[in-house]
């Protein structure tokens, strides 16, 4: 599948789900950055969409600054399709890596300075009550199991790709030559280790939601497989046709 109709498809991911009826209201306000940490996944898709997006602002040093600085995040022993099928087939999942919840180091005087551009895991961030006072996010259950769809769903379309922490995906693209003025900002082994620290996305095994999320949940993978992207079914694309 070729980037640009990965993208659009990932972008219909966002429009569908931004429509989705059963979004549970939030606390979350503009300039609030208190879940903006290092623990971030993301797809090569959405490395490949922030990394374009940077270069045409003219922000390649700034990128590089960034990526140079930046220590080694925990990476996640699963992706989240290798977490479900672990789970489909009753096996052990055992305890992920401790997540990194220092500050992201794209947040700058409080604002994301990718915003347009932040990947998925960031848009699902949300919490019905305020963060700000040091409390942990809360969210409904259902939502939880709306964002593991999505992130099933934008994992499966870059499958075969990078899949892993944000600061290590970022790095791991930088031998696209679109991207050589980032790279030629950052000490060349750097990449080199991103790569051997990311995981490979895979295709869907199967979905974890519950019988009593059918409408819910059941129904946001609904509109989302039958979205379409330059008049074709989303779920035709995701199965290749
Ligand atoms: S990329 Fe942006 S939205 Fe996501 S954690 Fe970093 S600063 Fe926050």
């Amino acid at each position: 599948m070729k980037t640009a109709r990965q993208l659009k498809v990932l972008h219909q991911f966002y429009t569908i789900f931004n429509a989705w009826g059963d979004q549970p209201v939030t606390a979350c306000t503009a300039g609030c950055s208190t879940c903006c940490s290092r623990n971030v996944t993301i797809t090569a898709l959405e490395g490949v969409e922030i990394l374009r997006w940077v270069v045409s602002r003219g922000r390649s040093p700034w990128l590089a600054r960034v990526l140079a600085n930046s220590e080694p995040v925990p990476t996640p022993r699963l992706t989240t399709n290798e977490f479900a099928a672990a789970c489909l087939a009753g096996r052990e999942v055992g305890e992920q890596e401790e997540a990194d919840l220092s500050p992201c180091p794209l947040l700058e005087r409080g604002y994301c300075q990718i915003y347009p551009v932040r990947p998925l895991a960031c848009r699902l961030f949300i919490s019905s009550r305020s963060c700000q006072t040091g409390q942990a996010a809360q969210l409904p259950e259902y939502y939880l199991s709306a964002a593991t769809i999505l992130n099933q769903l934008t994992e499966h379309l870059g499958q075969g790709e990078y899949w892993g922490n944000m600061l290590d995906v970022l790095p791991a693209l930088l031998d696209i030559r679109e991207f050589a003025e980032i790279a030629a900002g950052i000490d060349p082994l750097k990449p080199i280790q991103a790569r051997l620290r990311t995981r490979r996305a895979i295709p869907i095994p199967g979905f974890l939601f519950l019988e009593r999320e059918e409408k819910t949940v059941g129904g946001l993978l609904t509109a989302l497989l039958d979205g379409e992207v330059d008049g074709q079914r989303i779920a035709d694309i995701l199965n290749g046709r």
